[in-house]
């Protein structure tokens, strides 16, 4: 039987593994310099919601039990792909008959002085989350500076509103979430954060960090200045393939350095698989991207997996999808959000409600939501266009009636049949099974009414 290896801890690595499992019990080596964890659940522990062990998706337990080669805390320095192996940090090498590439990606820095000084960061990985509640320990209301507003360092600015600190965002567009938002929805997004006393300055720079006992002085292009405890930098993110340089396997400039993939996820190498954040990838609309999202790294893993596994599934694409909790605003984006020639919009910027849905014809190929966290008909309307998105149904001639009745997406969600669509969706041809791994060994106890059940229950298509 091949040996799997992966390299890496994160989504990818624990989907992939879990899926190779699901088929069959060849040898599996995972290599991973922090221990395996969700980043997305980072926001959680900073916020004070949840534990830092809470953060954790596998331990040693898990990885006996599902027969895994774990060497957690190691690095991989190199891949050579003619003898198929690694090296590690520590000099040792590991043979590999597939290999899984699932490093993710890494902050990159902003050039200008003072990002050196101590309580100024990135909030990217378990130290930066740990060095950010250690720096503000024994301060009542901790001052912290965001530079940059992506969708990352939104999240964790809400998880900093949640604890109630006193919070500055800087960013170089003329708007925030320049990247997730268009011009109009992030507008009510700014004015949003202002009513909730988040100090945004949006078109300047900074040019320079300063420290004078410990209070951090930021000066902006625009001549203004802020002080804070802590700065965090969060400014753009570029894939870790550091360790490629020097092997065979591409990674071009045009991608940001990210590693092309098919719609198996392989590589340019055939039994070297990429996924996730590091990966340039088949998307449901349009060209290969990189979408640097956890559905996305789930589904590489798994994709990945299987077909490590010696199955063939292939990959429709992912859609691109950023939810926010902008402070208590709700803002989600998905697909080809941008707006378009054919493009439906409501703004209503005194009722905080944005929304805009952008087509092909008669599929929907992107969206936007901005409303409020208590809006209960907008939160089911994100996930019914999600799936309307996601299943690439053509609405036919209830684009029409969208038009007319732009806040009732319920409608042609049931009639165009979409959730059955959903229903019947498997990614790689078999239901998933329930994760392996349960924080202190803990089990669910709820059980599904019967209601609930036909949504959790074995879908019956093709085993457990
Ligand atoms: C704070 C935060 C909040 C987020 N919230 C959301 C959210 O709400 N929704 C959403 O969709 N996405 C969110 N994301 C993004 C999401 O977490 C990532 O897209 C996802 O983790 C990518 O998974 P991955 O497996 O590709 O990489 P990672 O999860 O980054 O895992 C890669 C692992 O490989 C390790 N590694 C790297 N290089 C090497 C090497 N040479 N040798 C050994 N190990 C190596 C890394 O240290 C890391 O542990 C968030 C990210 C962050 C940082």
């Amino acid at each position: 039987m091949p040996h799997h290896v992966i390299i890496g801890g994160g989504p990818v690595a624990t989907n992939a593994l879990e899926t190779i499992r699901q088929f069959d019990d060849s040898p599996i080596t995972i290599v991973c310099d922090e221990p395996a964890h969700s980043r997305m659940a980072l926001p959680y522990w900073l916020a004070g919601q949840v534990v830092r062990e809470h953060t954790m998706t596998a331990d040693d337990a898990y990885f006996k039990k599902l027969d895994v080669d774990a060497r957690i805390g190691s690095r991989v320095t190199k891949v050579d792909t003619s003898a198929n192996e690694l090296t590690l940090s520590n000099g040792g090498t590991v043979a590999y008959d597939n290999l899984l590439i699932a490093t993710g990606s890494s902050p990159v820095a902003l050039p200008i002085p003072g990002t050196d000084l101590p309580g100024v960061t990135p909030l990217w990985n378990l130290a930066h989350t740990q060095g950010v509640l250690d720096a503000v320990e024994g301060i009542a209301k901790p001052r912290v500076a965001m530079i940059g507003s992506g969708f990352i360092g939104m999240i964790m600015l809400n998880a900093m509103y949640k604890r109630g600190w006193t919070l500055t965002v800087v960013e170089r567009e003329p708007q925030i979430l320049p990247r997730m938002l268009n011009g109009e929805a992030a507008a009510i997004a700014e004015t949003w954060l202002g009513k909730k006393g988040v100090d945004v300055h949006t078109g300047t720079t900074v040019t320079k960090i300063t420290d004078a006992g410990g209070t951090k002085k930021i000066e902006l292009a625009s001549g203004q200045s802020i002080e804070a405890d802590v700065v965090v930098v969060a400014v753009g993110i570029a894939p870790n393939v550091d360790f490629l340089e020097g092997s065979d396997i591409e990674h071009t400039a045009g991608t940001g350095g990210a590693v092309p993939v098919n719609d198996r996820m392989q590589t340019n190498i055939s039994n070297v698989y990429a996924g996730g954040d590091i990966a340039c990838g088949p998307v449901l609309f349009g060209d290969d991207e990189v979408h640097p999202i956890q559905p996305t790294a789930v589904d590489h893993g798994r994709i990945a997996g299987a077909n490590m596994a010696g199955q063939n599934v292939q990959y429709p694409g992912s859609l691109l999808m950023n939810i926010l909790d902008v402070c208590g605003l709700q803002c989600a984006s998905f697909g080809q959000w941008q707006s378009g020639a054919d493009t439906m919009t409501m703004n209503n910027p005194t009722g905080n409600v944005y929304r805009s849905l952008v087509w092909v014809g008669d599929q929907l190929t992107g969206a936007t939501f901005v409303g409020q966290a208590n809006d209960m008909g907008m939160l089911t309307d994100v996930g019914m266009a999600k799936g309307i998105m996601q299943t690439q149904t053509s609405l036919g001639p209830w684009k029409e009636f969208l038009a007319e009745n732009p806040f009732d997406i319920r409608r042609p969600y049931v009639a165009a049949g979409v959730a059955a669509k959903l229903r019947n969706t498997t990614l790689i041809g078999k239901a998933s099974k329930m994760r392996q791994y349960q924080f202190g060994g803990a089990k669910a106890t709820a059980t599904p009414s019967a209601e609930h059940a036909v949504f959790v229950a074995d879908r019956g298509v093709g085993g457990s």
